[in-house]
C-alpha cells in the first residue's frame, strides 16, 4: 500500500524545516489564495483546510476573497496586484471562478515564478522541456508516490488513464522526461484493458468509479490512483472512492495507493512544497 497520509506527514516535515530555515534568514515564507464567491464558494472549504495546513508548517496565509459579483477585471486587477507586490512568493487561485470569467486568461496571467499550482502554461511549457519550474502538484504527488516504491522508472510501460491539462497530460509529460515509455489513454481509446493490461505503472485519473478493475492489471504493477468520486454504497451512504476497483486489483498490483489517503493528502504536501520552492528562488 502507498499510503499518501504518510508519505505527505514525511514531506511536511521537511517542508517545516525549509521554512525554518527562510524564517531564521528574516525571510517568511507565505502563500497568497485567491477565493471568488466568498464563505459559500465550493473553494471555501478546501480554502479553510488549507489554512490549517499552512500554520502547521510554518507558512503565513493570506485568503484574498472577492464576492461572487467581481468580475474578471476585478479578478485580473487583484492578480496583478498580488504579481507586483514584493512580499508574496506564491500565488494560487480556487476554482471554480463565476460563470462569464475566463479562468485560463486569469491562470495565464499570474506571474510565473509565483504560480505554485503550475497553471501558468509558460510553467507547463518549462515542464516539457525539462527546464526548472514550478510542477502542478497533483502531478508532482503522482510521481513521489511512484518513485517511493523504489521501482525503476528507466524502460518501465506506463499507461495514464485520463489526459486532462491538470493531471493527466503533466503525469504523462513527467513520466516521459523519467524516460519511461508512455501510453495517453482518453475516453475515445480503443481496447483500455490490453492497454492497461501492458503497464508496469498505471496511473488512472479520469474521474470514473470502478475504471480500472482487477483483471486488467499486469501482476506486480503499480496503481496510482487519482479519482475522486462520490457514489452511494451499499449503506445508502455516500462515500468517496476512486477510479480504481481497489478490492480487485490490490490482489493483483504490487502497489497500489487508496482513495481516501493516497494521491489527496501528497498534492496538498506538494502545494506547501511548491510555495517554499517560491520563496526561496524569489529570496535567495
Ligand atoms: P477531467 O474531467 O478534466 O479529465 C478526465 C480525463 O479522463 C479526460 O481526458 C477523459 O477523456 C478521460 N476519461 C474519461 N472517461 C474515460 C474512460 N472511460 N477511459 C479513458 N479515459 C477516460 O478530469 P481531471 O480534472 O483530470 O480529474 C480526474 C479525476 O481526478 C477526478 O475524479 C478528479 O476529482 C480527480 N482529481 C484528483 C486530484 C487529487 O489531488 N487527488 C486532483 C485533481 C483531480
Amino acid at each position: 500500500m502507498i499510503d499518501g497520509t504518510s508519505l505527505a506527514e514525511q514531506f511536511k516535515a521537511q517542508i517545516r524545516q525549509r521554512v525554518a530555515v527562510l524564517q531564521s534568514q528574516g525571510r517568511p515564507v507565505r502563500l497568497d489564495a485567491m477565493l471568488v464567491g466568498g464563505a459559500d464558494s465550493p473553494g471555501a472549504i478546501y480554502a479553510r483546510n488549507q489554512a490549517k495546513t499552512c500554520l502547521e508548517v510554518g507558512i503565513d496565509y493570506h485568503l484574498h476573497e472577492l464576492t461572487n459579483a467581481a468580475t474578471e477585471d476585478d479578478i485580473l486587477g487583484r492578480v496583478l496586484l498580488l504579481n507586483a507586490n514584493e512580499d508574496v512568493r506564491a500565488i494560487m487561485m480556487h476554482l471554480p471562478l463565476p460563470d462569464g470569467v475566463d479562468t485560463e486568461r486569469i491562470q495565464s496571467m499570474i506571474a510565473v515564478e509565483k504560480d505554485v499550482e503550475g497553471v501558468n502554461p509558460a510553467n507547463i511549457g518549462k515542464v516539457v522541456y525539462g527546464r526548472r519550474s514550478l510542477v502542478p502538484c497533483t502531478a508532482l504527488a503522482v510521481m513521489e508516490m511512484i518513485e517511493s516504491t523504489g521501482v525503476k522508472l528507466e524502460g518501465a510501460c506506463a499507461v495514464c488513464v485520463g489526459a486532462s491539462n491538470i493531471v493527466g497530460k503533466p503525469v504523462a509529460v513527467l513520466l516521459m522526461r523519467a524516460q519511461a515509455t508512455v501510453i495517453s489513454t482518453n475516453v475515445h481509446t480503443q481496447d483500455l484493458d490490453g492497454l492497461v493490461r501492458s503497464a508496469d505503472i498505471v496511473v488512472s485519473a479520469a474521474g470514473v468509479p470502478n475504471l480500472v478493475r482487477g483483471d486488467m492489471i499486469k501482476p506486480g504493477a503499480i496503481v496510482i490512483d487519482v479519482g475522486i468520486n462520490r457514489v452511494k454504497g451499499e449503506d445508502g451512504q455516500m462515500h468517496t472512492v476512486g477510479d480504481v476497483a481497489f478490492d480487485e486489483v490490490s490482489q493483483v498490483a504490487g502497489y497500489i495507493s487508496p482513495v481516501p489517503g493516497g494521491v489527496g493528502p501528497v498534492t496538498v504536501a506538494m502545494m506547501l512544497r511548491n510555495t517554499v520552492e517560491a520563496a526561496e528562488r524569489l529570496g535567495g
